[in-house]
């Protein structure tokens, strides 16, 4: 098959429109017939109703230890976005790469497939693997079950790299996260009799004061070391929407809000979490008192580990010695490396473009991004060779 470059991988890879809600299979097809050719050890890992599929392929010795290239198919829709040009298309202009995905993060993905497609063509002392995920863009939901069946597919590397988009320097760190779809029921009256009714609006702000409350107490505290090297040195809670009653007369019968939270890394998300339940379940009893009608219901509908700080770690020491980058960064946004870290890997992120394209109209990579990306690859082949 052709022995395409980067760019060319690229080209095929923007060409697949793969949001998060539609079937990623022609991408994984595609990319799955052109690894093979190269003499890539492929695999997939099926998601429940088939639709999606993870790549797994490996290239090189069929032995533990190889660095695993982490990365997700998934892109974020463009459906009411404003595009100069048509986003399924890569447009060089300008220096730079637009079209979805370039930047979050099919640009990583290209040239991680291209480094995995040379080692299995070339043959390589170090394995290397190319771990594709899906609905990452949908909390992070796809990566758990790839990384737990590749234990059973492919001999267990030990280093990750995650090429979510940041500008080609480590992040050695960042936030984990959870959140809940709360649901309030309340009791319907006229509100002249408020005191018959439930307000589910009214008891809802309930817990979204508790919300603010944990807010302050949060960022009021000394900060350990670690959050201290977070923007900002503290976890956060945030209610991004909220939907309830029907007319200013009636007694709200829903509310319905989310929360996420975003937690620092030596901090426990489960606590965090149960903390927040305890609070509802509390409320759901107050109220059901009251009308056993009305009550409180939580969906969790994400939870993504923190990616813990390894000082000295593999994957850390191996992107330094890639990139030449020796700074430290953390970031606030969480991504697959804490899933590939809890898995027992050591997981470092690094990767071309910069987050603030993420998700973005007219989203770009920048080409020098592109070519800075390209050289860590051929390091890394010349490193495992
Ligand atoms: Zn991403």
């Amino acid at each position: 098959m052709d022995d395409l470059t980067p760019r060319q991988i690229l080209d095929r890879l923007v060409s697949f429109p793969t949001v998060s809600t539609t079937s990623n299979l022609a991408l994984v097809d595609w990319l799955e017939g052109w690894l093979t050719a190269k003499g890539a050890r492929c695999f997939r890992h099926w998601n429940e109703d088939r639709q999606k599929a993870a790549l797994i392929a490996h290239a090189g010795p069929w032995e533990p230890g190889a660095v695993v290239l982490s990365g997700h198919s998934d892109v974020v829709p463009v459906a009411g976005q404003p595009w100069t040009s048509d986003p399924w298309t890569v447009t060089e202009r300008d220096g730079r790469l637009y079209g979805r995905g370039t930047c979050d993060m099919k640009g990583f993905v290209a040239l991680a497939a291209w480094a995995v497609g040379r080692a299995a063509r070339g043959g390589t002392r170090r394995p290397l693997q190319l771990a594709l995920s899906y609905d990452e863009e949908i909390g992070c939901t796809g990566a758990p079950p790839m990384i737990a069946a590749m234990q059973g597919l492919v001999p267990k590397g030990s280093a990750a790299i995650i090429g979510e988009p940041s500008g080609m320097k480590i992040i050695t760190g960042h936030k984990g996260g959870t959140g809940f779809h709360v649901h309030v029921k309340g009791y319907e009256v006229h509100s002249s009799l408020l005191p018959d009714g439930v307000s589910a609006v009214m008891e809802g702000a309930r817990l979204i004061q508790w919300v603010n409350d944990e807010n302050a107490r949060l960022q009021a505290a000394a900060p350990s070391p670690l959050a201290a090297t977070f923007h900002p040195p503290f976890t956060t809670l945030h209610i991004g929407q909220i939907h309830g009653g029907t007319a200013n007369n009636i007694t709200a019968a829903d509310c319905r809000f989310s929360l996420e939270m975003r937690v620092i890394p030596d901090e426990d998300i489960e606590a965090r979490a149960a903390a927040f339940a305890a609070r509802a379940q509390a409320l759901d009893a107050a109220l059901k008192a009251k009308r056993p009608e009305a009550g409180v219901t939580l969906d969790r509908f994400f939870a993504v580990p923190a990616l813990m700080p390894e000082p000295g770690g593999e994957a850390e020491a191996l992107v330094r010695a890639l990139t030449g980058d020796n700074a430290t960064g953390v970031v606030s946004y969480g991504t697959e490396a804490g899933q590939f870290q809890e898995a027992g890997y050591s997981a470092a992120i690094c990767g071309p473009g910069d987050i603030a394209q993420a998700h973005q109209p007219d989203e770009y990579l920048e080409l020098s991004e592109f070519q800075a990306g390209q050289r860590l690859m051929e390091n890394l082949l010349s490193s495992c060779a």
